[in-house]
């Protein structure tokens, strides 16, 4: 007689989503066939990965995001599972910019585009495992000096640009800047408007970035660890003083980094090595 194999269970978790805030989604079993995953109303579809055969995603929600429920939908050879994820609202307040011509220049700049194009197709891949290996650290040390959240509607010069990518920390030129987790660096060179730039690949699709870096202290390839030195804080590029604008992306969309170093997703490497 066949016994009757127990029918996949799958997580979303949390089921409720900030506005630039992103869910896991899990099964707690191989699947047959190649599984797809589709999440209506989302340009950018999430990448499921398999974690000891079990499929695993990230799935980011953009700062602009509209309100409302998002249906999941996973299917496999001869199965399938929807649920869905509500983007609930998160007020974001208006930074307000005033630059001068020159820097203004430099914002809209565009020989930029194809600095931005390359990154995009560099965050189209990641490690198929997660490579952190606890919850992430801030990545400077001391007490943080937040300047400008994630999210927040820029204004530069009375022309609203778009949303704020990360967070900004204030600190000294010169202050060192540490790798929040392990990961593989996938780009460390100056860009027009992030300066000097430094992008990790921590795996499953989760990127962190370093703009306006004053030295970069590592090159693509690179393998770095929780707390190894990277970098050091300047103000290169599109910046108005010293300052570290710290991002993550879950493949090319800006989520906010905060939760990171919360605990989120910290518990996916351990169930990777169960
Ligand atoms: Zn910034």
């Amino acid at each position: 007689m066949e016994i009757p194999a127990n029918p996949p269970v799958v997580t979303l978790e949390p089921r409720q989503v900030l506005r630039g805030d992103f869910a896991v989604l899990r099964v707690d079993q191989p699947l047959p066939g190649e599984p797809q995953l589709h999440v209506g109303g989302l340009s950018e579809q999430p990448k499921l990965f398999l974690l000891d055969r079990q499929p695993t995603a990230l799935i980011g929600f953009p700062a602009a995001a509209p309100l409302g429920a998002y249906p999941v939908r996973l299917t496999w050879d001869g199965g399938e599972w929807e649920g869905s994820i509500e983007v609930v609202y998160k007020e974001f307040t208006v930074d307000r910019l005033e630059v001068t011509e020159e820097q203004e220049e430099v914002y809209y700049d565009p020989r930029q585009a194809e600095q931005w194009e390359r990154l995009y197709r560099l965050r189209s891949t990641s490690e198929p495992e997660p490579l952190w290996r606890d919850v992430f650290r801030p990545p400077l040390d001391g007490e943080l000096r937040v300047t400008t959240y994630f999210g927040e509607i820029r204004v530069v010069n009375g022309v609203e640009t778009g949303r704020h990518s990360g967070m900004d920390f204030g600190a000294p030129t010169g202050t060192p800047i540490y790798a929040p987790a392990r990961g593989k660096v996938i780009l460390a060179e100056e860009f027009i408007v992030s300066g000097r730039t430094i992008v990790i690949d921590h795996g499953l699709n989760l990127f962190t970035a370093y703009y306006h870096c004053e030295e970069i202290h590592v090159a693509p390839g690179d393998w770095v660890e929780a707390g190894q030195r990277i970098g050091l804080v300047g103000s290169t590029g599109f910046s108005t003083g010293p300052h570290l604008h710290w991002t993550a992306t879950v493949g090319n969309t800006p989520v906010d980094p905060w939760p990171l170093t919360q605990g989120r997703v910290a518990d996916l490497f351990t169930r990777s090595k169960e």
